[in-house]
């Protein structure tokens, strides 16, 4: 539970570390773990067999050659030597392969707990939570852990464990054979990772600030694209192209950056990696001259700088990667840090709704420091009352209907529920006690029966379609070619506002919970339907406590009370006549409405 006084546009990330990271990792890699290890040893063992121990038949091989005094005795000899080379290649084969084949095994599984695990959490984050984070960019850090994820377990599996082996053993191999080229080669690779390693660290800022903008540039693409319609009707073709390119060359400029720090460290690398090859040439060339080292030698030395040589020339780039990805995965654990600012207290008990009364004790919200949006306001409703709330727009109406919801915590007073504090029960048993329809109700991209079924997951279809007849939208749902069965469109853009309306309205009738609460539920729609749904709400509201904001006067006209807020606080409540009466703000209201088209429709 956020904390009094605490201000939801406090949002303070928590610092994530690589250890988080790693965290977060080994929690959805735990359960596979002797899996990740298996592969790790075949991979190890692949490379052991293949690049540490094959070049040692070659020398053999190559020395049999060279020392042969009689070829025809030496042939048994050699095909010896490369049949034994052909035993350990299809060796290293079949354990790189088997050790492919875990990776992928591994990685489906985990990455299907990745993405869960984070959706799960990202999707629990308050309303506050979601109005401050571009979805697009919300989408992109998800995918982004998992991707990451697999990037590091590839670098791990396909170049860091093959190349501690390699270095181990060549060098061991190398120590027993020819122990000064061993010590140069030992420098040789310390002066390279310790320039990789600078490198990566001196490369991590950019990294990161390349990640940021790739989120910003998700976030602005996803911004316009959703407000499509926003820019067609406003020409906004050029503002939106000039933002979009400003964004965009932003992030172009940070890749520069990038590309520039690793074609300096690449070029550092290059000229170390000529110096020590010609260092061993040299060396080998002069000793193999004094007859201290033989042919054989001089090519398993051959071989293994090669091979290290491209283990070592990419290790800068594998470095840099993994830090890529650790950062590209903290964008999401970050978020998966960040504690939820709606929580059930410990011990958290389910709501239990008896009669449907409903206190308000001094509650005082703010979304930020300089602004309080509820300024103090007591209420207390009566089990089965209906009350209007009306005021200017902006007063607070809605922020309070979702302080009861607990969309948000308050910061100072009480909501209580038959006398249970709505912020020592658990919040899935609150929601489910209110029926809510939102002022612009937002549907998935689902069929319509999906849609409403929302309202009461496992009702029937014969339900669905009682609910939906009573909230007016069976006359044009069956209109639709495929019915219950049409799809919406992203946020239920394939329907009218009305439409929309009445959908949410289906989903409160289904979900028949005790107590209603209707933003503006039917502000979309025409008189008539108006007329035709409030039949239906009526019947809804029969037994329950409700709460009916609106701005048409004549909704909330026979309502049992009627509670006008401005600027955060209660001016005045009562029954129509008495607020009639009373020649306040209501009144007035009402004698503007009255003059236009609302009192002919209700008288
Ligand atoms: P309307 O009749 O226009 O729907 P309302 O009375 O329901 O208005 P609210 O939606 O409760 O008003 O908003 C009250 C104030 O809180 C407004 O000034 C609004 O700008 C502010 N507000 C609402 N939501 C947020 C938010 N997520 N972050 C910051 N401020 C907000």
């Amino acid at each position: 539970m956020s904390t009094p006084n605490q201000h939801p546009s406090q949002i303070k990330y928590p610092k994530v570390t690589v250890w988080d990271v790693l965290k977060e990792y080994w929690i959805s890699m735990k359960p596979m773990k002797w899996w990740y290890l298996l592969a790790a040893i075949c991979f190890a063992v692949g490379t052991l067999v293949s690049s540490v121990i094959t070049p040692l038949y070659f020398k053999n091989f190559f020395d049999t050659l060279a020392t042969a005094k009689v070829p025809s005795e030496a042939v048994p000899v050699l095909i010896g030597i490369i049949t034994m080379v052909l035993i350990l290649n299809f060796v290293g084969v079949v354990c790189r392969r088997s050790g492919n084949h875990l990776d992928s095994y591994t990685f489906t599984k985990v990455s299907v707990s990745q993405r869960s695990r984070a959706f799960a959490y990202f999707i629990e984050h308050s309303h506050f939570f979601f109005s401050n984070n571009f979805t697009g960019s919300l989408v992109q850090r998800i995918n982004r852990l998992s991707r990451a994820f697999q990037n590091i377990t590839d670098r791990l599996y396909y170049n860091i464990i093959p190349t501690i082996v390699r270095v181990v053993g060549i060098l061991m191999v190398l120590y027993f054979t020819y122990p000064i080229l061993a010590l140069v080669i030992a420098v040789w690779i310390i002066f390279l990772l310790l320039t990789s390693y600078l490198s990566a660290q001196w490369k991590l800022k950019w990294s990161v600030l390349t990640a940021e903008a790739d989120s910003r540039v998700s976030a602005a693409l996803s911004d316009s694209l959703s407000n499509h319609g926003t820019i067609q009707l406003f020409s906004g073709y050029d503002t939106e192209n000039r933002r979009f390119a400003n964004v965009v060359r932003e992030h172009a400029r940070l890749w520069m950056a990038r590309w520039n720090v690793d074609m300096i460290t690449d070029s550092i690398q290059a000229l170390l990696s000529i110096a020590i090859q010609f260092a061993v040439f040299y060396m080998t060339i002069k000793y193999w001259g004094q007859g201290m080292v033989t042919i054989g030698t001089f090519v398993l030395a051959q071989a293994y700088i090669l091979s290290l040589n491209d283990d070592l020339w990419q290790s800068s780039r594998i470095i840099r990667d993994v830090y890529e990805s650790f950062a590209d995965s903290k964008e999401a654990v970050e978020i998966m840090k960040l504690p939820h600012s709606v929580q059930d207290i410990k011990g958290a008990m389910p709501l239990r709704v008896t009669d449907g009364k409903i206190t308000l004790e001094d509650v005082r919200f703010g979304f930020n420091e300089t602004r309080s949006t509820i300024m103090g306001i007591s209420l207390d409703i009566k089990p089965g009352e209906r009350v209007g709330l009306i005021g200017p727009s902006g007063a607070g109406k809605s922020t309070l209907v979702r302080l009861l919801l607990r969309l948000y915590d308050i910061q100072s007073g009480k909501i209580l529920i038959d006398g249970q504090d709505i912020s020592e029960v658990t919040q899935g048993s609150l929601r489910e006690a209110v029926s809510f329809v939102p002022q612009d109700p937002i549907l998935f991209h689902r069929t319509l029966k999906e849609n409403i079924l929302y309202g009461k997951i496992g009702a029937t279809l014969e339900e669905v379609v009682n609910a939906a007849k009573l909230a007016h939208c069976h006359e044009f749902i069956t209109t639709f070619p495929d019915g219950y069965d049409t799809f919406v469109g992203e946020r239920g853009i394939k329907l009218s506002g009305g439409e929309r309306q009445r959908v949410a309205i289906a989903r409160a009738i289904l979900k028949n919970a005790p107590i209603l609460v209707l933003d503006e539920a039917t502000s979309s729609l025409d008189s008539h339907s108006e007329v035709l749904i409030q039949d239906a709400l009526d019947t809804l509201m029969k037994g329950k406590t409700v709460i009916v904001i609106a701005h048409r006067l004549s909704t909330i006209r026979k309502m049992n009370r009627i509670v006008v807020i401005d600027h955060g606080q209660i001016l005045e409540q009562g029954s129509h006549d008495e607020l009639i009466d009373k020649a306040g703000l209501y009144a007035k209201l009402w004698s503007l409405q009255s003059e236009g088209f609302i009192k002919d429709s209700v008288e």
